[in-house]
């Protein structure tokens, strides 16, 4: 099937990020953005979450840029524009270019579900690090911030996949995890499996300059965004109804991980103080949407992340529900839920009943 998509500035499906490097030269990155329904923008598919299927991704692009998707690259091959046209786009202009391509093949990814499919390229650096279990994470930015300002993220990131394998008893489920912070991004962060993408200010720590609030926001947000890596990408709800699934439990679990690594900080403190009342404020107002929300249409999705209620009422009731049935109990539940996920023999693993 052959299908032609429109890459626009509205930070939906693939989108440019603007940044300029440290001699003042305009720069462009391309990264995608699918969730909630916005795969559909870069190629033709079931754009739902029960729909999970096997991905392999090729990318053609310019010769000189960093790479990455969901998976570890399978391979790379280099030729000639004309070479590249002749052989696979017969419709690209004839153009007397010396400039090469790069045709890019990524590993399969597991089966999941297309909002989580990602890949960003342009002129990032890296600072990597690995799990104790082997897992190579690694924090990306554009070449114009400091390599200093990668570390703090990557230090968190890295412990808190240690902390999830550890406490779900279930392994990260692929080889690596990136973690990104683009220039232009609409929402916090997004948990694309095995490629998280950040906003800059949610990621990037600057020594001597960040904040200490900031850096606890920093620590949250990666491990919210790490143990989506299991909520919401390992299994998924059926459908958008049941978002508060996703975004409950990770909002629980970061305060849970971002506690054990950083006790001093007290940040269960927080879960209450601050949004614990921003959650009781909503709450008291008349018509507030339910933690559960019928959708009838993909574009009633992006009302539906109240921060208030889908995050932080939900994280209260799944904290209530823990502290009712006691920490020993809860963990070994969700281990065995996770344990016995079929997702390799069923399309779709589902959360509850639709
Ligand atoms: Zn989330």
């Amino acid at each position: 099937m052959e299908f032609e998509g429109k890459i626009t500035d509205g930070m939906t499906g693939i989108y440019p990020c603007y940044w300029k490097d440290a001699d003042g030269n305009e720069q462009k990155l391309f990264a995608t953005q699918f969730e909630s329904h916005h795969a559909r923008e870069a190629f033709p598919c079931i754009d739902e979450p029960e729909a999970k299927a096997v991905f392999e991704l090729t990318l053609i692009t310019q010769d000189n840029v960093e790479l990455l998707s969901n998976t570890p690259m399978q391979s790379q091959e280099r030729m000639a524009y004309e070479e590249w046209r002749i052989k696979y786009s017969k419709n690209a202009p004839i153009q007397d270019t010396s400039f090469s391509i790069l045709q890019t093949s990524f590993k399969p990814t597991p089966k999941m579900s297309t909002y989580l499919l990602a890949f960003v390229t342009g002129n990032l650096h890296k600072k990597s690090a690995k799990t104790k279990s082997g897992v190579d994470v690694n924090v990306w930015a554009t070449t114009v911030q400091p390599a200093e300002s990668l570390d703090f993220a990557l230090d968190v990131a890295t412990r808190s996949i240690e902390y999830f394998e550890d406490y779900f008893g279930v392994p990260y489920p692929l080889p690596k995890a990136d973690h990104v912070a683009l220039p232009d991004f609409s929402s916090g962060a997004m948990e694309n499996w095995g490629l998280i993408t950040y906003r800059e200010r949610v990621l990037l720590d600057y020594p001597g300059q960040t904040s200490q609030g900031i850096r606890e926001y920093i620590a949250l947000v990666v491990a919210h965004e790490t143990s989506h890596q299991w909520f919401g990408n390992l299994v998924t709800m059926r459908w958008w109804d049941d978002l508060w699934l996703n975004e409950s439990f990770a909002n629980m679990m970061e305060y849970q991980a971002v506690d054990a690594m950083f006790p001093d900080w007290h940040v269960w403190n927080q879960f209450i103080a601050s949004e614990g009342l921003a959650a009781f404020r909503r709450d008291a107002t008349y018509g507030v949407q339910s933690v559960h929300v019928d959708v009838h249409h993909p574009d009633e999705i992006s009302t539906l992340f109240d921060g208030s209620i889908v995050y932080a009422k939900g994280g209260r009731l799944l904290y209530m529900l823990k502290n009712y049935i006691g920490e020993a109990a809860f963990q070994k539940g969700l281990s065995e839920y996770f344990k016995n996920t079929p997702t390799q023999i069923l399309p779709v693993m589902i959360y509850g009943q639709r």
